[in-house]
C-alpha cells in the first residue's frame, strides 16, 4: 500500500506587512509565545495558539525565537 503524504496544517494570517504562520499541532499551548508578545497579537483559543490582532504586529520575532516547538513562524513582508 502506498503511504500518502500530507501537507502540514498552517493557518497563516497576514496583512500588507507580515504574515504570521502557525502549525497548530506542534503548538502545545504553553503560551510563552503570548505572554512575550509587546503588543498583544496573540492569544489562546482551545489551548492553541491564534493571532488575535495581526495589525498590532511589529515584527519583533520574539514568538518565533522563542516558542520551543517551532509552532510560529513570521515573515517581514
Ligand atoms: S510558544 Fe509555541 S507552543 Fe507555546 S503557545 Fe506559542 S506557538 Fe504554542
Ligand atoms: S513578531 Fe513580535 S509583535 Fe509580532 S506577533 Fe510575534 S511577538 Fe508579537
Amino acid at each position: 500500500m502506498a503511504k500518502v503524504q500530507t501537507a502540514e496544517k498552517i493557518e497563516a494570517t497576514e496583512n500588507a506587512k507580515v504574515k504570521i504562520s502557525i502549525i497548530p499541532r506542534f503548538c502545545k499551548g504553553c503560551e510563552i509565545c503570548v505572554k512575550l508578545c509587546p503588543t498583544q497579537v496573540l492569544g489562546m483559543e482551545m489551548f492553541k495558539v491564534k493571532v488575535v490582532d495581526i495589525d498590532k504586529c511589529t515584527v519583533c520575532m520574539a514568538c518565533e525565537l522563542r516558542c520551543p516547538d517551532f509552532a510560529i513562524f513570521v515573515d517581514k513582508k
